[in-house]
């Protein structure tokens, strides 16, 4: 028992029918292992690799748990109705992020559209199928938010027809309100780059009688992030699900408050005539989400968060090692939350820049991924599969130590 749980934290728990081989080189090998089956990506020519990066979205971001394949595989054999299973699924979602409603989207991008949609239009389906045109159908056409959360995701929200009005200080906030303005939006990750706080933002939209929203996509671990805005009483929250969810890629959750939740339905298929009829979800990824949300209140998170520490610890030991190689730790406090390793070096002594090392590893084999610029590698622990730490520390002194003899 003990043994499985383990195992299934690590992802590692034995499939039906399948064998895990321990100490397999690399994630993609592991669930190839697993699967004992055809080997797709060796057949393809595609590059597997060791994820010492994080959950970005061009290296498919996560690995999901046997527990989230076995419903995606459960799903795969049987019809039902698109809608019934979004309703009961977003009532189980729900009651453990504490929200009133929630309902899987195509990733946190499309929550942020989908959630957007339903405040503009309501529950009105002539208003549904005008978006994204909103000049003269007497929606709202603005969404405020502070200069230090505006990134690219913002697009999310302007493809309903919004535009994004920035403010830095409360006394702005409160003059850029106005007839026009639909919602006031917030980025959780950027919190310390905004001079307003989750709760003053609420108790603004709160006093003017506005939507506030907010994206979290990549702020679990802590899993009280999960409940915490929907507790605070943000009208709506966007998450991705194959970040640290480790739920598909492809999906998200949105979730809030139940008028705009239905509202944002109207938008998503099965209906069509909508903006989002293309952010389709399948049901496997529906029941995939679900199934991978409830692993992930499940395990122990604070067990886990040692392990990626002691694997990056490992990594650390191994770089400095290496005359000239020196390293910090970090704990990031908003998003990617998870120990954070960056190492640096003395240019006189190892005489590769930081494009030359990750080349370098990822030419290896097994090929590994690690982040970083120029002067550094930026290295996390929380997608490497048991066993791939020795690996990427070996690896890691290796190139260093052929970039100290270069
Ligand atoms: C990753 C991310 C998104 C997009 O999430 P998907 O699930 O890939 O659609 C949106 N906002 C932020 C802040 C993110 O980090």
């Amino acid at each position: 028992m003990r043994r499985r749980k383990m195992l299934r934290m690590l992802g590692l728990a034995p499939l039906a029918g399948g064998a895990v081989l321990p100490g397999s080189a690399s994630a993609a090998a592991t669930s190839a292992a697993a699967f004992k089956g055809r080997d797709y990506f060796a057949e393809l020519g595609v590059r597997t690799f060791i994820n010492a990066a994080g959950t970005y979205t061009s290296m498919t971001a996560s690995l999901m748990r046997p527990e989230t394949m076995e419903a995606i595989r459960y799903a795969s054999r049987k019809f039902c109705m698109l809608d019934e299973l979004q309703d009961r699924v977003g009532e189980r979602i729900a009651a453990i992020t504490h929200a009133e409603a929630a309902v899987v989207t195509s990733g946190a991008f499309a929550a942020l559209t989908i959630g957007m949609a339903g405040i503009l239009t309501g529950k009105d389906p002539a208003r549904v199928r005008q978006l994204p045109k909103l000049e003269g159908t007497g929606m709202k056409s603005e969404v405020i938010c502070q200069k230090g959360h505006a990134i690219g995701y913002n697009q999310a929200l302007t493809n309903t027809g919004v535009r994004i009005i920035m403010v830095e200080t409360r006394e702005e906030l409160e003059r850029a309100i106005g007839p026009n303005t639909a919602a006031l939006h917030f980025l959780h990750i950027n919190a310390d780059r905004g001079r307003i706080q989750h709760e003053e933002w609420v108790a603004v939209g709160r006093k003017y009688g506005i939507p506030t929203t907010i994206d979290i996509a990549a702020d679990v671990p802590p899993v009280s992030n999960l409940w915490r805005f929907n507790d605070m009483g943000f009208d709506w929250v966007a998450i991705s699900g194959g970040k640290a969810l480790r739920g598909p890629q492809s999906a998200g959750i949105l979730m809030g408050k139940k008028n705009i939740i239905e509202a944002a339905r109207l938008s998503m298929p099965p209906r069509g005539e909508t903006i989002a009829r293309g952010m389709k979800v399948n049901k496997e990824e529906i029941l995939g989400m679900w199934a991978a949300l409830e692993e992930f209140v499940s395990i122990d998170h604070d067990k886990e968060y040692q392990l990626f520490q002691a694997r990056i610890d490992r990594i650390k030991a191994a770089a400095e090692a290496v005359k000239g190689v020196s390293t910090q730790v970090s704990h990031p406090k908003l998003g990617n939350c998870t120990p954070t390793l960056n190492i640096t070096w003395d240019a006189a002594l190892v005489r590769q820049d930081g494009n030359q090392l990750r080349e370098a590893l990822r030419k290896g084999d097994p090929s590994i991924e690690v982040m970083g610029g120029k002067d550094n590698l930026s290295i996390t622990a929380w997608q490497l599969v048991e066993g791939e730490d020795r690996i990427v520390a070996r690896r890691v002194r290796e190139v260093l130590e052929a970039a100290a003899k270069a």
